[in-house]
């Protein structure tokens, strides 16, 4: 065993492949990127298809460490769940992602929206409730802006205790959106149990839409199915006028792609609202 850094020790013996080398690597920064203000949000932004007016932003998490650069949430969000620290992460980035939507209503940005992403294991693991309600409460943020995004994959393999940290969630007045919805392989049924309020439809039907027949009828069924449920319905991964179009014809309330914006600083984001132009 060899010291590296405070507070961490990493193992290297011979047998340890280079993957897994690199991922002990990782998992040591990680372990103080925390402490070292290494995390920060980007905010892609969410746009009103009916109007083109900017309804607000989906909180996106970045990492750079010093030593290894840019890592992709993909990559560490997983490895934090691992290790453990997934829960003061998720605290630190409610209590920013709040923060910063107070702030723009504070500049008279108007309200906009922010949603935050939790993942199946952030989910099980924390208590997401008590999270966002010290996070609301710290930021003077109204719950009714916050937008909790979860995956069906939570939805897949859950019992009643996760249905019941949803309904916490949703009781401090915030809303939930189910992401990629489409993709998760979950029965539909679930969306009588969950309290769901809205659908994002997943970037790889919006990317084939106007390719592929069966991607636009399935678009159109989820679009159907969420509004007959009383659900708003998001089209993501949106990067052309066509895909936009093709998405307004067919009612579908929200988007966000790079058709728009891709996720910007905090200071960009502002800009890109004070800016913004219907397209
Ligand atoms: P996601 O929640 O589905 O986020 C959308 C991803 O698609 C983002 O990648 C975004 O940059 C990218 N994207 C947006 N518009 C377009 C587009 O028009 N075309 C294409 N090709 N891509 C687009 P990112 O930021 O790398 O995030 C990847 C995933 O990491 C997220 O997928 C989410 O599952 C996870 N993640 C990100 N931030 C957090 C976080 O704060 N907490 C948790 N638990 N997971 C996070
Ligand atoms: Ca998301
Ligand atoms: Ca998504
Ligand atoms: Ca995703």
């Amino acid at each position: 065993a060899k010291a590296a850094g405070r507070g961490t020790f990493r193992f290297f013996t011979p047998t340890m492949d280079a993957r897994a080398q690199a991922r002990s690597r990782l998992a040591g920064e990680l372990s103080e990127a925390l402490e070292h203000n290494e995390f920060s949000l980007v905010f892609q932004p969410v746009v009103n298809l009916a109007d083109g007016s900017v309804g607000g932003a989906e909180a996106l998490l970045r990492w750079q460490n010093r030593y290894i650069g840019a890592v992709n949430p993909d990559q560490f969000v997983p490895l934090a769940e691992e290790m453990g620290l997934i829960l003061p992460i998720g605290e630190w980035l409610t209590l920013a992602a709040c923060r910063e939507a107070k702030a723009w209503q504070q500049a008279g940005l108007g309200d906009l929206r922010i949603a935050i992403n939790v993942s199946p294991r952030q989910v099980q693991q924390t208590d997401i409730a008590t999270t966002l309600r010290r996070a609301l409460d710290e930021s003077g943020l109204s719950p009714r802006l916050v937008t909790v995004e979860i995956t069906e994959s939570l939805i897949l393999n859950s019992g009643t205790e996760i249905i019941r940290k949803l309904e916490r969630v949703r009781d401090l007045g915030a809303r939930i959106a189910v992401d990629d919805f489409g993709t998760g392989y979950a029965s539909l049924s679930y969306l009588k149990h969950f309290p769901v309020d809205i659908l994002k439809i997943d970037r790889s039907f919006v990317s084939e839409a106007l390719n592929n027949a069966d991607d636009a009828r399935l678009i159109e069924a989820i679009i159907a199915l969420g509004h007959s449920l009383g659900m708003k319905v998001v089209g993501e991964g949106v990067e052309t006028r066509q895909q936009q179009a093709f998405l307004v014809e067919r009612g579908c309330d929200l988007a966000q792609g790079y058709r728009f914006s891709p996720p910007l600083s905090a200071e960009r984001f502002r800009d890109f609202v004070r800016n913004f132009e219907p397209q």
